[in-house]
Order: structure tokens, then C-alpha cells, then sequence
């Protein structure tokens, strides 16, 4: 019977895997230059973390959870997405007390009940920042700038940052309403989704993706008119710094996030070269989620991106293999090699080299086949008048010239030889 992986999971295999280690280091780098330290965390967490994180009304609470009870009846959910774990992390663990902004990123597979016709995985890695503690716009326009960096050093090109400001808690219940007498005229043509919603979140409305809605949509009014004085001030100083440092961004006021707990600032980067669901990655303000789970007030900044989407869109011919090639093959002919070669490729190692062997007791053809083909930089090759002589044979694969070296000294050697030879190149 062969057991095959459920429905939308993806297994990455090595070739691809590189691929991932490559983004995921530039992304180290990229945001502990600009302060972030990442926070590791768990799979799976208590359902009401979620439901009530999340809002009870978006897409993922209804209907995209992995939710189950566990043997101790407790209803577990396998993390949608990160922000919610990372808030809890934040008031279990006190970290409001010991500075007064955090900076966190994390990364990691989520999972959503997606249909996978969609092209959509149920398992996804997702890589998200936050930035805990602080209002201050430049919080705002520093994320997306680093944001902006951080896809360049990729080397993507095509792609286009949006911006809009959701309001407070104060504006927009007031702009709500506004919506909602606005688009009760539009219901008869507006999608059954828009007519459910409307009522609960009108705000969604707005980001419908029904053709014809977005047509509608596009003159009911707009919610940068109709924000606080405040949250004014804030969004113009983010325009203001964007701009200064020359990021090229779009003010779209109809970029309202699919999550409940966005105020102010909300932003999400769209490629022009994927179809319908081109948003790379999202993310803005949320200054009440905290105090929702019964923290300190501590405005947020944040974004989330998935990683499959991201690295389809990344052109890779210039990386090098993550993976070093063997710097040594050890090739052994005979019973008596081949025992003295397992002890001389612990040795190896040891002495900080990489090293291949056989495993199949193939023929010294065969060995060399396999050297070849592990693209190591040396064969070192022992038989029977080798162990006599006390002298191992090294073959350079890459020029084809063959030397003898001493055995009892043959990783120093080795070291010697490929260090002469980095300082050539
Ligand atoms: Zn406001
Ligand atoms: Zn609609």
C-alpha cells in the first residue's frame, strides 16, 4: 500500500530546497540590520487565540481552520498565520516590561483548509515581522523600506507597493456607516458574498474580487476622506518619508486587508507577473490586538509574506549551491582499504573537510564515476600498494594531475593544497 501526502501539502526536495535557504539567509541579514530578532513559534495553539484574534467574520475563522480537539478536549487550531501567537508570546512572556519597542520576525509553515484546485497549499511557509511598542510613523515607513530592500537583494523587479490609511477605532465606525448607506443602493448588483457581508464588515466590500463589484466599488466613497484628523497626520507623515527616501508606492483606498485588527496604516506589495491573487505580501498597523488579549496598550506595526509565491518569482541561475561538494572522494580498492578508509574518512571530517566515500563495494572505475559525479575537488584513492608504501595517491578532478601524499599526514595535506588554492583564486 503506498501512502501518499494529503491534499495541498508539498514536500521540497533538495534542488529546491536551496532555493529556500538562500531567501531565508537574505532575510536574516536584511532584518537584523534593521533590528529585528526572530521569535520561534509553536504549530499549534488554543482555537480562541484565533477566532478571537483574527475577527469571528473573516475567511479564516469561518471556514480555513485546521481545528481539532486534542485527548484532552481542548480545541487546538494549527496557526493560520503568525501575528496572533506572536502577540500571545509578547503578554505571556512580559516582554513590554524589559524595553519599550520589540522588533520580531518569524517564519515557518501556517495552515489554512484552502481548495487546492485554487493552486492555493494547505501547509504554507509564511516569513513575518512586527514591530511591537510603537505609533511612530517612521515604524510604518522603516518596515516597508526594509520590506523594499529585502526584495531587491532577491532581485525582484515588477512589483508595486500599496498604501492606505483603515482609520481608528475612533473614524471609522463613522466611515462604516457612510459605506454602508452607500452601498445598500449598489446590493441587487453586488455578489451574494457583498450582500452577506455588508452588514457585519462593509469595509470587505471593498476588496471583493466579482468583477463587476469592483467596478461598483471603485465610487463608493473613500476612506481617506473620511478618517480622523489624526490618523490624517499619520498617514501623510508615512507618505512623506516614503517619498523622501524614494520608495515608489500607490495610494489605493480600496486596500483594506482581510483581517479585523489592521488600523492606520495597511499596505501590500503586488506583482504584476502572477494572475488574479497577485499580492506577494501584506501587512500594516494593528494598535488594538494587544489589549484585546489583555496586554498594555502597545501599537503594532507588521507584515506576513508567503515564501512559495515569493521564491516563484525569483530568478535563481547566479546562486551557488548551498551545499559544498565534497572537497575530498576517498576511493578504496580492496578489504583492507576499504577498512583503513573508514577510519581515515572519520579523520577527514574531522579535520574540518567534507568528504564522500563509496558505500557499494564497486570497482575503482565505478569509485571514479561516483567521485566525478560528487564534483569533489580531490580522489584520494588507497589500494593494497598504497597501504605498503605508506603513501596515498590525491587526484586533482578538476585537472586531472595526481600526486602522492604521505597517509599519516594526509589531511593536513589536503588542507594545505585547498587553502594555496583559494588564496590563487
Ligand atoms: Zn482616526
Ligand atoms: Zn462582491
Amino acid at each position: 500500500m503506498k501512502i501518499q501526502a494529503i491534499r495541498g501539502v508539498k514536500d521540497i526536495l533538495p534542488g529546491e530546497i536551496e532555493k529556500w535557504h538562500w531567501v531565508e539567509n537574505k532575510a536574516n541579514q536584511i532584518f537584523s540590520r534593521y533590528g529585528f530578532k526572530e521569535i520561534r513559534l509553536p504549530i499549534f495553539e488554543k482555537t480562541k487565540l484565533f477566532s478571537r484574534g483574527l475577527g469571528e467574520t473573516t475567511d479564516i475563522v469561518e471556514k480555513e481552520m485546521y481545528t481539532f480537539d486534542d485527548r484532552g478536549s481542548e480545541k487546538i487550531t494549527l496557526r493560520p498565520e503568525g501575528t496572533a501567537s506572536v502577540v500571545r508570546a509578547f503578554i505571556e512572556h512580559n516582554m513590554y516590561t524589559s524595553q519599550t519597542v520589540h522588533k520580531l520576525y518569524y517564519l515557518g509553515p501556517m495552515f489554512r483548509y484552502e481548495r487546492p484546485q485554487a493552486g492555493r497549499l494547505r501547509q504554507f511557509y509564511q516569513i513575518g515581522v512586527e514591530v511591537m511598542g510603537t505609533h511612530d510613523p517612521s515604524i510604518d515607513a522603516e518596515v516597508m523600506i526594509m520590506l523594499m530592500e529585502f526584495f531587491n537583494s532577491l532581485g525582484l523587479n515588477q512589483f508595486e507597493l500599496q498604501i492606505n490609511s483603515l482609520g481608528c477605532d475612533k473614524c471609522r465606525p463613522q466611515y462604516e456607516e457612510t459605506l454602508k448607506q452607500a452601498i445598500v443602493n449598489h446590493l441587487p448588483n453586488l455578489c451574494e458574498n457583498c450582500n452577506k457581508r455588508y452588514k457585519k464588515n462593509p469595509l470587505r466590500v471593498l476588496d471583493c474580487k466579482v468583477k463587476r463589484d469592483m467596478e461598483i466599488t471603485l465610487c463608493l466613497p473613500k476612506i481617506t476622506d473620511h478618517i480622523c484628523s489624526k490618523c490624517k497626520i499619520h498617514f501623510e507623515e508615512v507618505n512623506s518619508l516614503l517619498k523622501e527616501i524614494e520608495i515608489p508606492y500607490s495610494i489605493n483606498p480600496k486596500l483594506v486587508r482581510g483581517l479585523d485588527y489592521y488600523t492606520h496604516t495597511a499596505f501590500e506589495v503586488t506583482s504584476c507577473k502572477l494572475g488574479a491573487q497577485n499580492a506577494i505580501c501584506g501587512g500594516g498597523r494593528y494598535n488594538t490586538l494587544v489589549e484585546q488579549f489583555d496586554g498594555p496598550t502597545t501599537p503594532c506595526f507588521g507584515f506576513a509574506l508567503g515564501l512559495e509565491r515569493l521564491i516563484s518569482l525569483i530568478q535563481f541561475d547566479n546562486i551557488n549551491n548551498v551545499y559544498k561538494n565534497p572537497d575530498v572522494f576517498v576511493v578504496s580498492l580492496g578489504e583492507k582499504a576499504k577498512s583503513i578508509s573508514f577510519n581515515l574518512v572519520h579523520r577527514l571530517r574531522s579535520g574540518g573537510l567534507s568528504v564522500e566515500r563509496d558505500y557499494d563495494g564497486s570497482s575503482i572505475k565505478s569509485q571514479m564515476r561516483k567521485a566525478n559525479k560528487s564534483e569533489s575537488r580531490f580522489a584520494l584513492i588507497i589500494g593494497e600498494n598504497e597501504i605498503k608504501s605508506g603513501k596515498y595517491q590525491l587526484k586533482n578532478m578538476q585537472d586531472g594531475t595526481q600526486s602522492n601524499i604521505t597517509a599519516d599526514y594526509c589531511v593536513e595535506e589536503i588542507k594545505s593544497l585547498i587553502s594555496n588554492h583559494a588564496i590563487e583564486l
